[in-house]
């Protein structure tokens, strides 16, 4: 299949992290997928901790989630209307975010995120965007500029086809540096139209904010007349019920949502201040629009997987990843191999080495090939990791104790194969 793949897709994949570049070998194509467990076209079953990088929040093919999309579907695919679904969404998301007043509904968090700077660009009539290195918004042209070091400072484009004048006006900032943030702000008075940050990072595998970085970039944003723009398409509706906010109660500007909210299907989001939502077409005069934005079965899907996710399966979700993370962690150091399991709520990830991370410079320190070697043994184990080194771990309220089990069965030799590992 993956021969196939690739003689009429570019590498053989439609995203490119799931190519297997990273870690190496040949993807595993899945042909269908029941609560923890994917099964792929040879008839092999994995234990998923991938979660298709998020939204499975409750597991593969939840019967109330395939009944909510079976019962739209026999309705019609799309309307290009508005409808009842997508007004129940939207109200179902802000009277779970507080700061969300008002939300526009999209089909990707690209597309989130990409109206987002749009829309605070319009607002404060500014042209720069602040992001940090390592975070990831998408492939949003002017969100690429994400480079090490000297080459971020200048905004340089990451990828070629991202042009200097687009890449130009972003600014690259190291994580977790509010110092930066404060130089960033007086080098640039009056320019910068918003900071957008992942409201706890999983891009460079899982790097929370420190105490206080989150609170300190809305007020700098707020004492600088730019607007504070978190980025809650990995964190949102995952590491609580009301995402990130709900952990550290910081109020944004603005935020971003996906994964989750589209309950597997394209559905993501952006909303915040009624007053700066406002200025979108058709109230105000910043363009934005989607064909099939809204989409009836999409939102069919995110609103029953939102109505499904209370207390108790964040709870549950809680338990299994503490409990994964406390196997991993014990297995590593057993066989004696450098390790920091960093979490963030319920999202985690494994770095391979034992000094702190605070940030991507950080994060790139680690013993990528342990990782590689880690990887492989689980994949042939029947446990399917995140084929990067740099993503975030994800769990659902179906990892039950059988997963959990296998698991466990699987991490001694993974662990010995990172140990015995090579550059
Ligand atoms: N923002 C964050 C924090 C993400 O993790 C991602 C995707 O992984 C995106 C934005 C882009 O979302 P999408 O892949 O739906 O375009």
């Amino acid at each position: 299949m993956f021969d196939r793949a690739s003689v009429v897709t570019p590498g053989g994949v439609n995203s490119p992290v799931r190519a297997f570049r990273a870690v190496g070998g040949t993807p595993r194509f899945m042909v269908s997928g029941t609560g923890p467990y994917l099964t792929d076209a040879d008839g092999r079953e994995y234990v998923d901790l991938v979660c298709s990088w998020g939204p499975m929040i409750l597991g593969h093919s939840h019967p109330e989630v395939i009944a909510a999309v079976q019962e739209a579907v026999s309705r019609g695919t799309s309307f290009g209307t508005p409808g009842e679904g997508e007004v129940a969404l939207a109200e179902e998301i802000v009277a779970r975010i507080e700061p969300v007043e008002q939300v526009r509904l999209v089909s990707s968090g690209t597309e989130a995120t990409m109206s987002a700077i749009r829309l605070a660009r319009g607002f404060t009539g500014r042209a720069k965007v602040v992001k940090f290195a390592g975070c990831y918004h998408g492939h949003v042209d002017a969100l690429l500029a994400a480079a090490g070091s000297g080459v971020a400072t200048f905004g340089l484009p990451d990828t070629p086809g991202v042009t200097g004048a687009t890449a130009g006006d972003t600014v690259v900032l190291p994580y977790n540096d509010l110092d930066a943030v404060r130089a960033a702000f007086a080098a640039h008075p009056g320019e910068i139209a918003c900071v957008i940050t992942e409201a706890s990072p999983g891009n460079m595998g899982v790097v929370p904010p420190t105490d206080g970085f989150n609170a300190g970039l809305k007020e700098l944003c707020a004492a600088n007349g730019a607007l504070y723009i978190s980025d809650e398409v990995m964190t949102g509706f995952r590491t609580s019920k009301a995402g990130w906010y709900g952990v550290d109660g910081v109020r944004p500007d603005l935020m971003t949502f996906g994964k989750v909210m589209g309950g597997g299907f394209p559905a993501a989001a952006f909303g915040g201040r009624r007053d700066v939502m406002a200025h979108l077409a058709p109230a105000g005069p910043v363009y934005q629009a989607g064909t099939l934005s809204g989409n009836p079965v999409a939102t069919a899907a995110g609103l029953a997987q939102l109505r499904l996710l209370d207390d108790a399966a964040y709870a549950r979700i809680d338990a299994v990843s503490a409990e994964l993370r406390s196997l991993v962690g014990g297995a590593l150091t057993k066989e004696g191999v450098a390790h920091t399991v960093s979490a963030a709520s319920n999202m985690f990830s494994v770095f391979f080495t034992d000094e702190p991370v605070r940030d991507y410079d950080d994060a790139k320190k680690q013993d990528v090939f342990r990782f590689t070697a880690f990887f492989h043994a689980m994949l042939e184990q029947g446990v399917y990791l995140p084929p990067s080194a740099f993503e975030s771990w994800f769990v659902s309220t179906a990892h039950d104790e059988r997963a959990v089990e296998r698991i466990a069965a699987a991490l001694p030799a993974a662990a010995r194969a990172a140990a015995e590992a090579t550059v």
